[in-house]
């Protein structure tokens, strides 16, 4: 045996959805193992925006999903020391279309605590968005943003200090059945096990994934120097209501798709949208893009981030202060699904989020899949 075992619970993974699971299994008494092939995460979970976004996110399980888990990092952070750097959204629309995307948006469940802001009130609340040519703005008071590169770390000291959950690095699991799960440190007993493996598609239950249709999607992102103003929410604009399913699956979505098509096809063609959060020194963080394929290319194109940037001097109206950082990261994704759960032997879960908001949903999915084993009497 690698560890101390036999655990209630071990985790393969120590992403966010893997660590989530950690957390809910150990609020329960559960003795919890996370075990990950690397030194310290690595995956999505470090290279993301920190942006807990709920409006925007699919209706129904998705969006309730992001409303818990919004709920328990506001809880969870301050308590594990990660700073919650700013809270809220402001979705800037340049286009009538867009409008009225926002305008549907408010008459659904998922407007609630929202509201439409003219121009004049987005240039008292957000002076740095006042020069741009936007028609109005919906701001949402629901997200948080924080550090992810720092955030997961500290949530993974938390977690061992404050709930004894013991970490085991740098040990690829080679496989995994019934109470057991064989590492290249050694073998680990556990009553149950949860498989959060990010977007690794090929190492365990490789056929289970295949058949769900989980494929790789790429993102380029970047960090720009300290423009001189300060963000007190998240930005996004309107390429972003043409993408998030919580706006884009809404019938008004579709003349702004017809509109956003001859203006910016580079833009759609590249999965470029906008999103701008800030960092404690000043800095940006300002993405991005999405391109599909089960190995994508690990390298950033000039051509996309001029895209971003582009997009961000329109809805800022200013250039793009210089880019300091730049990198890529990529989530597990499926057209279909924007969860994996799959049970492929008795007391052992399969996890995936097939879409960008693993970071959004992922505390409210982990309390789901143990919830699920418990039920299935594995770690009782
Ligand atoms: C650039 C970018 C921006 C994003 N922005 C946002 C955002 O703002 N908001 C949001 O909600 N979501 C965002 N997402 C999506 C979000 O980051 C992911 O959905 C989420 O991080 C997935 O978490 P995870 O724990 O499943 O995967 P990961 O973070 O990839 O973790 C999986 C872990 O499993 C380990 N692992 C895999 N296989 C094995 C094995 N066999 N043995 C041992 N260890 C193994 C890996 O080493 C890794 O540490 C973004 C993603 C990217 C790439």
């Amino acid at each position: 045996m690698a560890d101390g075992g036999p655990y209630d619970l071990a985790v393969v993974g120590a992403g966010i959805v893997g660590m989530a699971c950690a957390l809910a299994a150990a609020r329960r008494g559960r003795r919890v193992v996370v075990i990950d092939r690397d030194a310290q995460a690595n995956g999505a979970s470090v290279r993301n925006f920190g942006f807990i976004t709920v409006t925007g996110q699919e209706r129904g399980a998705m969006w309730e999903r992001a409303r818990r888990s919004r709920d328990v990092w506001a809880e969870v952070a301050p308590q594990a020391g990660v700073p919650i750097l700013h809270q809220g959204l402001v979705m800037v629309a340049r286009r009538a279309e867009a409008v009225a995307v926002l305008e549907a948006f408010l008459k659904t469940e998922m407007g609630e605590g929202c509201r439409l802001l003219a121009p004049g009130e987005v240039a008292r609340d957000h002076p740095h968005l006042a020069g741009g040519e936007l028609l109005a703005a919906l701001w949402s008071p629901h997200e948080l943003r924080v550090e992810s590169r720092q955030a997961i770390p500290r949530l993974a000291a938390w977690l061992a200090a404050s709930h004894g959950v013991a970490f085991l690095w740098g040990a690829a699991a080679l496989s995994v059945e019934t109470g057991r799960v064989v590492t290249t440190k050694g073998a680990i007993e556990a009553r149950a096990v949860a498989v959060c493996p990010g977007d690794d598609l090929y190492s365990l239950f490789p056929e289970r994934v295949a058949t769900a249709g989980v494929t790789r999607c790429k993102l380029q992102m970047l960090r720009l120097a300290d423009p001189g103003f300060r963000l007190s929410a998240g930005v996004m604009s309107d390429l972003g209501l043409a993408r998030y399913a919580g706006y884009a699956a809404l019938p008004e979505a579709e003349a702004l798709r017809v509109r956003l098509a001859v203006e910016q096809p580079d833009h759609l063609a590249n999965g470029v949208h906008l999103i701008v959060v800030q960092s404690a020194n000043g800095s940006l963080v300002v993405g991005d893009s999405h391109h599909y394929a089960p190995t994508p290319d690990p390298f950033s194109h000039q051509a996309v981030d001029e895209l971003i940037l582009e997009e961000f001097a329109d809805v800022f109206a200013r250039p793009a202060s210089p880019v300091i950082e730049r990198w890529t990261g990529t989530y597990a994704s499926a057209q279909d699904r924007t969860v994996l759960i799959d049970a492929p032997a008795p007391g052992v879960r399969l996890a995936m989020v097939t879409t960008g908001a693993g970071a959004s949903t992922g505390f409210a999915l982990g309390e789901e899949i143990v919830a699920d084993l418990l039920s299935e009497g594995t770690t009782a």
